[in-house]
């Protein structure tokens, strides 16, 4: 008796390593939106749980489409980014919300928008973070410009690669936010540019350095081609 018993515990472990439990759909929170990114990742993660943080390799059997239809192939995918999120301390999700916490104190939402969409644009505060503004003064030797995002680039559009599918674009992006220093790095990489000839001025995309010599560069309004910059 001793032996069949455990023969069946040790199929039973078996089923329970290849198969998700024939209760997950016990574990699910029926009361999210059916509709939402929340929905796709809480989904998965229930029907992967009892893999005890293995990597999750069964796609739920739900039967509408979750935000859209998912292929077959790229199913795998998403499920490593699913897992990444879910496993993440600085990544949380609220209905369609990814919110991201940057190493440096940032704070990043992007909307996810389906799986072949992909997400929205980021918006970034006019100022970053004082320990990333350090960092990027080192990099830039005292750059102005390190230290303040302007209106233009404060709504940062970090779209997917076209060649590769949305999960593995997300997967990048929810990296770089996480270490947020590149993110900064972009949204600060411009130029004042006042015109000695005619007093225009604008934002130019790139820093000058040294930011406090004269480059030359040809003014958007009168055409000469000696704007002072900083
Ligand atoms: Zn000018």
């Amino acid at each position: 008796m001793k032996l069949i018993g455990e023969i069946n515990m040790k199929e039973k472990e078996k089923k329970i390593e290849n198969e998700p439990l024939l209760s997950s759909w016990e574990l699910v929170d029926w009361d999210l939106d059916f509709e939402t990114f929340e929905w796709f990742l809480h989904l998965c993660e229930v029907n992967n749980r009892h893999l005890a943080g293995d990597q999750w390799v069964i796609w739920p059997d739900w039967p509408s489409d979750m935000p859209e239809e998912v292929e077959i192939e790229h199913r795998q995918s998403w499920l490593n980014l699913l897992q990444f999120i879910h496993e993440s301390d600085q990544i949380s999700v609220c209905q369609n919300l990814v919110r991201v916490n940057g190493n440096h104190g940032s704070v990043f939402f992007l909307e996810f928008l389906g799986v072949t969409i992909g997400w929205g644009n980021i918006s970034l505060s006019e100022n970053p973070p004082d320990s990333v503004v350090k960092i990027l003064l080192e990099q830039y030797d005292n750059h102005p410009s390190c230290k303040i995002v302007p209106g233009h680039l404060q709504s940062l559009c970090l779209e997917p690669n076209s060649s590769e599918i949305v999960s593995t674009s997300l997967f990048s992006v929810l990296m770089m936010l996480i270490h947020e220093v590149n993110v900064w790095d972009i949204a600060t990489d411009y130029h004042w540019a006042v015109c000695k000839w005619c007093g225009d001025s604008d934002f130019g995309s790139g820093r000058k350095t040294p930011h406090n010599v004269m480059h030359r560069i040809v003014c958007y309004s009168c055409r000469n081609d000696a704007p002072l910059t900083n």
